[in-house]
């Protein structure tokens, strides 16, 4: 831990993920002192590098950075990472109610009409989403009408044919990991538009799947953390904040904490989980009973070789149809070994984690062999993370707001309870639910806590 000049902590900072570390690198520059106290036995929280039986590196959280993710790449580049691009070429499959049709452009498999309801409603998206206010969606002039919508009831009015809705719900799946009837229209709105756009969002060249970094998204974080030193400390689950008028205290399993502002860096349905003395204002609490975590399995299977790019195939699967909702592969371009990684997401992930490990793993190697024939149920090395039982992410990709919460309670997101702060990709404006927003939230929840101690 590091100590301001008088014995206390300006800053205690809950979660070493890239917000969190973010945050606390930050109050150091600005010559602050804090600890930084994680719940697990390693910093990076939904990012997790592993390492294969060969030697090469796989995420099995946060994966793919792209253009307009500035303090990512800025981080990456700040520590001399490199970077691959996704590989994307030949024949996607989208297999939507049991028909699996081809071509180098995804969403351009789909039947014609499918295709046209599918573009219109991209284009009616793009109209909406600039409507947004992207720091208080809420002022948004259809605000109401739109929280009070589900993006289901959204989907069932705009688009017609029973193979564009499926398209709809495969994409949406694999964007939000949840289900179109568990989020307001309002909200992925805003999402959509926090990321620059539904092309932005769902692209590989020029979109937010355009890269990886090499050797693991995780490294960003332990290199952060490398630099706090002993300013971070691991296996703290804080279980509780007491505060009043000369400062903070937080309990955790490593022993209590003072001191000036803490900083909670954690998704808002953990934050719930914290308890408060004082209790949090009641719209506060509402709030974070009302972003549940989506729910996913990351699933990487291995290959002596990528025999499906052999076939005209880029290994890239968008589907309704199995446990598995989207696959991509997992190699650059110039990899020998093959690797295809899918990804089990929302309803079918929170069935699917309560399974025995060896029938998750069967199913998900005939889901792949589905799409790139019996070779894809033999893999050299199977390996998987669930990511909905883990006790310090209870789900991923992130906590998403529930119909009727952006307008009721999406005010006190960001909004200071006394001395705490908060931050977590959950509550960036730009980016919100990807690393890129967790850093942006990070800076911003450091400089308010800054800007309090000078
Ligand atoms: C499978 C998967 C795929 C993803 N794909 C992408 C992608 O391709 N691109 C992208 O940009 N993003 C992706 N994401 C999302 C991205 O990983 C997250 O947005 C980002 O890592 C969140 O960072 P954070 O610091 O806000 O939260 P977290 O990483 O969740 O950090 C919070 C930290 O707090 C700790 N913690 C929780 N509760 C407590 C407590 N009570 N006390 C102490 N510590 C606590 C946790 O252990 C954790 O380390 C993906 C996530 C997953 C899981």
């Amino acid at each position: 831990m590091t100590h301001g000049q008088d014995g206390r902590i300006d800053a205690v900072v809950v979660g070493a993920g890239l917000a969190g570390l973010t945050a606390a690198r930050e109050l150091v520059r600005d010559s602050h002192s804090v600890t930084v106290l994680e719940a697990r036995d390693r910093v990076g929280g939904r990012t997790l590098d592993h390492r294969l039986a060969d030697g090469e590196q796989v995420d099995l959280g946060g994966q793919w950075i792209g253009p307009t993710q500035d303090r990512v790449n800025d981080l990456v580049e700040e520590f001399d990472l490199d970077t691959v691009p996704q590989f994307d070429e030949g024949l996607d499959q989208v297999s939507i109610d049991g028909t699996v049709n081809e071509h180098d452009d995804a969403l351009r498999a789909l039947p014609a009409k499918a295709y046209a309801e599918l573009m219109d409603a991209f284009g009616q998206i793009e109209t909406l989403r600039t409507q947004i206010p992207l720091h208080a969606p809420y002022d948004a002039p259809d605000a109401e009408e739109w929280d009070a919508t589900t993006v289901d009831s959204w989907k069932r009015a705009t688009l017609e044919t029973t193979t564009a809705r499926g398209a709809f719900d495969a994409l949406f799946r694999a964007l939000f990991t949840t289900d179109p009837s568990e989020i307001s229209l309002l909200y992925f709105l805003t999402y959509v538009h926090a990321a620059g756009g539904i092309e932005v969002i769902t692209g590989v060249e020029g979109g937010a799947q355009e890269r990886r970094i090499e050797g693991g998204a995780q490294q960003v974080s332990r290199l952060l953390a490398t630099e706090l030193g002993e300013a971070v400390q691991l296996e703290a689950p804080v279980r509780a904040i007491t505060q009043d008028d000369s400062g903070v205290t937080v309990e955790s399993d490593a022993g209590a904490y003072t001191g000036a502002y803490v900083i909670v860096a954690i998704p808002p349905a953990l934050a719930g989980r914290i308890a408060y003395d004082p209790p949090l204002p009641a719209r506060r609490d509402a709030l974070t009973q009302r972003m549940p975590m989506g729910a996913t399995i990351k699933c990487i299977a291995t290959y002596e070789d990528p025999f499906w790019r052999t076939d005209g195939y880029s290994g890239f699967v968008l589907t309704n149809d199995d446990i598995v909702g989207f696959i991509f592969d997992d190699m650059d371009a110039e990899s020998t070994t093959g690797a295809l990684v899918g990804f089990i997401v929302s309803n079918e992930a929170r069935t699917w984690s309560e399974r025995d490990a060896s029938d998750r793993r069967e199913r998900v190697l005939d889901d792949f062999a589905r799409y790139f024939g019996g070779q894809a149920a033999n893999p050299v090395e199977y390996t998987e993370q669930v990511w909905s039982n883990e006790a310090w992410s209870a789900g991923c990709y992130a906590g998403n707001m529930t119909p009727g919460t952006m307008t009721g309670y999406g005010d006190v997101l960001r909004e200071p309870q006394g001395r705490i702060h908060w931050a977590g990709t959950e509550t960036a404006t730009q980016w919100c639910g990807y690393m890129d927003g967790a850093i942006r939230s990070g800076e911003r929840a450091a400089a308010e806590v800054s800007s309090r101690l000078t």
